[in-house]
């Protein structure tokens, strides 16, 4: 709690509140977490098989295999293409680093692609002239909750024979004309990390894909590459959804959708609230998709300063991120690939402009309207 200057108190406002959400629905999901601890079954169990069901079910897949991370869906889903040393994923440099460290996990290059400026999701209409001999597959990701162009994306795959693997870690239940992210490309993979829109209480993740053969493999793989008990085809990893988090996915995946609408509907007051603000840009209109709203980010263009403006808000009682404030092709990890500064432009003014705001589907119209009258003061301090 602290005060400012017109003697008022104000709360801290902070980017994510889970214990709003926690409280609605504790009684249920503290009798599914007890059920599991009185069962004795914490590995794998009915509770796990029947969540990678329902999930199929939602995102509109045959199969689903649960793992312990998005990052590990990312890793097995690659492996199991048979994508290693030598070949070449194309990525967006504007991403969280797990979505191109796992390409250099298996062994293979990220092979980067700027993102169009309005969405900040990879450029569909700049893939082609990336892919060459060694590509293997596209890595689109589905950021902030927004959906790529998927139709652009799986002509240009379906016609240069490449495989999609989509990041959807940021997008659960987001769709794409239609038809759910996850449902498009070779396998969706996705993160139950607990602020993504469909959290765990701890880590969690999933790829779904709709070939058999294919989930037979990544499913093989994360039990350390067996089909059957003791008897290991290839080298794996040991990758589970524990059967608590099961439960507790198993619950909150029956308000998922309740939860995203009440995320559009703060997206949308901020559009009210926030016009106009001289130099102060809003995401624009998802058309022909439904955006999920993980993050609401802005840009905070020049003559403004975005960092100055984050410590006033800061200073003011709201808490706000830069997601991401590096992008990919000038992490130190990445230098030795050669990419200059202004090789990605759209992707590293991004990173100079961005700046996400408080969202979760519990933010008040009385928060949202405190927020946006503190940043018109950082702005103008
Ligand atoms: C969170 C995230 C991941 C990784 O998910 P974890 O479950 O944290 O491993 C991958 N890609 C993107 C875009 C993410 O936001």
């Amino acid at each position: 709690m602290r005060w400012i200057a017109l003697g008022v108190c104000v709360t801290q406002i902070p980017l994510l509140d889970l214990t709003r959400q926690y409280q609605t629905i504790a009684a249920e999901v503290e009798r599914a977490v007890l059920d599991v601890m009185a069962s004795g079954r914490y590995i794998g169990g009915d509770r796990v098989a029947q969540f990678e069901r329902q999930f199929a079910q939602y995102v509109g897949t045959n199969e689903c295999v649960s793992c312990n991370s998005g990052t590990d869906a990312l890793y097995l889903t690659l492996k199991a293409l048979d994508i290693g040393e030598g070949d070449e994923v194309i990525a967006p440099p504007f991403t969280f680093f797990a979505t191109v460290e796992t390409i250099s996990a298996v062994g293979a290059t990220p092979v980067f692609v700027d993102i169009d400026p309005k969405t900040f999701n990879l450029d569909t209409s700049a893939v082609d002239a990336a892919i060459g001999a060694r590509t293997k597959a596209i890595l689109p990701v589905h950021l902030f909750g927004r959906p790529l162009d998927m139709t652009a994306l799986s002509d240009l795959a379906a016609s240069r024979n490449l495989a999609i693997v989509e990041d959807c870690a940021q997008a659960t239940g987001a769709s794409w004309q239609g038809r759910q992210v996850g449902s498009f490309g070779r396998a969706g993979c996705f993160s139950f990390f607990p602020t993504k829109n469909l959290g765990a209480f701890g880590d969690g993740g999933a790829v779904t894909t709709d070939d058999p053969e294919f989930a037979r493999r990544v499913r093989a793989l994360k039990e350390h590459g067996a089909t059957q008990r003791y008897v290991h085809e290839e080298v794996g990893v040991n990758s589970r959804l524990d059967a608590v988090q099961a439960a507790v996915l198993q619950v909150k995946l029956k308000y998922l959708d309740e939860w995203n609408e009440a995320r559009r509907d703060v997206a949308r007051r901020y559009g009210e609230l926030l016009t106009p603000i001289p130099h102060i840009e809003l995401p624009p209109e998802t058309t022909d998709g439904v955006s999920v709203w993980n993050q609401y980010t802005i840009r905070v263009r020049p003559p403004l300063d975005r960092d100055r403006v984050r410590q006033n808000l800061q200073a003011l009682g709201v808490s706000t991120m830069v997601y991401y404030p590096l992008p990919l092709h000038h992490q130190p990890v990445y230098r030795q690939l050669g990419y200059s500064v202004g090789a990605f432009p759209h992707a590293e003014r991004a990173c100079q402009e961005v700046l996400s705001l408080p969202m979760f589907p519990e933010l008040t119209l009385e928060q949202q309207q405190e927020i946006v009258y503190r940043l018109k003061s950082a702005i103008d301090p």
